[in-house]
């Protein structure tokens, strides 16, 4: 078997990639580096005079190669081997009639733990969402600000006293709302400073927020582990790594009780895989990223049926950002995973990751890239949101 041709689709805001072989199987990936498809598709195209008439079934060794064949790494180049990494699994599994969890050694559960994304620009969405994934029946709400998700037009001003202030009384309205039966994921997005993190985390230590994500800015991972020493919440982070090594130096100075490695940066099912090993090690969890689409998902997946210390799996509901709807999976990819109603999703068997994509969904959903827009400060600077 040898690979035939590698196509690079561009769907609405997603970036696909699909390797068919001379005999006929079709494996398909998925690249995030949203910010930067073009670059990752000029990756992938660079891959290709390289992985032509190769046997897809050496994951491993093509992953290698592509990895060192040149000095430059950084997120764009990931999301490429990422997406090829995925698609070659996909083909790997379709090729032995399995699914790619039962040769990663079986699965270890059969159901994988989700938490529904909660957006909104006033506290008056953010308690509904907690309201809406209780009715669907989540037992865990992410993407949850104690600030707001409001819009970037808006320059942003508060006090000190006010951030740290509105901040822990949102989150104790958050616990109010959800009860002990809904675990909270605090996500910061990187809107503290290592001082205000520590003064927000200690003040939100009574309403046992399930973990605290990404506080500070992760450039700097002596300051994560400074917080992390500080709290007592857990911190997730790790979305912006693109290596199993930058996850090993954020583990090794206990930066970290939750790592969020995403599978479409990190150098696929290949990547994700042992970066979750590397935190097994540390007793530390997984709970992969997932802001994309249901093929990112179908990928997450096979690590929470194989990681022993999977917690949870991020979930993507039908909102692409709090003003812009996005298309439903259903109407371009075919095998997206279902919420079981209970707070779970189910984990596919069906051989390769299970999903594919449907042929008109280029035609359907032309590409629609990213608006480059962020927020600023009342004077002008720039600030992360
Ligand atoms: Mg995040």
């Amino acid at each position: 078997m040898r690979i035939d041709s590698i196509e690079t689709i561009l769907v609405d805001k997603y970036l696909f990639v699909e390797i068919r072989t001379d005999n006929g199987l079709v494996g398909l990936g998925e690249g995030g580096a949203w910010g930067f498809h073009e670059a990752t598709a000029g990756a992938v195209l660079r891959f290709k005079d390289y992985l032509l008439g190769q046997d897809p079934l050496r994951i491993e060794h093509h992953w290698q190669y592509m990895y060192r064949w040149a000095h430059f790494r950084g997120s764009a180049v990931m999301a490429a081997i990422s997406a090829i990494d995925i698609a070659l699994w996909d083909i790997t599994g379709k090729h032995f009639d399995a699914p790619v969890h039962a040769l990663l050694g079986g699965k270890v559960r059969d159901k994988a733990r989700a938490y529904y994304h909660v957006f909104g620009e006033t506290k008056e969405e953010l308690f509904s969402g907690i309201e809406d994934a209780k009715k669907m029946g989540f037992t865990a709400v992410g993407h949850l600000t104690p600030f707001l998700d409001s819009r970037r037009e808006v320059p942003y001003f508060q006090t000190h006293a006010e951030k740290i202030g509105d901040a822990v009384d949102t989150v104790r309205q958050y616990r109010e709302i959800a009860g002990r039966g809904m675990d909270l994921c605090i996500e910061i997005h990187r809107r503290m400073t290592p001082y205000e993190a520590v003064q927000l985390g200690r003040a939100i230590e009574p309403f046992h927020p399930l973990f605290i994500e990404d506080p500070i800015t992760p450039d700097n991972l002596d300051e994560m582990a400074y917080v992390a020493d500080k709290i007592s919440i857990p911190i997730a982070t790790g979305e912006r790594m693109t290596s199993l090594w930058e996850f090993q130096m954020l583990l090794a100075r206990n930066a970290v009780q939750l790592v969020r490695p995403d599978v479409c940066i990190v150098g696929g099912i290949s990547g994700a895989r042992k970066i979750a090993a590397l935190a097994e090690a540390s007793h530390a969890g997984v709970v992969p990223h997932n802001p994309l689409s249901a093929v990112s998902t179908a990928a997450c997946l096979q690590i929470a049926a194989t990681a022993p210390n999977f917690v949870l799996q991020e979930f993507p509901n039908d909102t692409w950002d709090v003003t812009d709807k996005r298309p439903d999976s259903d109407s371009f990819l075919i095998g997206a995973a279902r919420h079981d109603g209970e707070g779970f999703l189910t984990i596919s068997d069906e051989p390769g990751i299970g999903i594919s994509l449907r042929p008109d969904a280029a035609e359907k959903f032309p590409y629609r890239a990213r608006k480059m827009h962020t927020r600023l400060h009342k004077d002008g600077s720039v600030v992360d949101q």
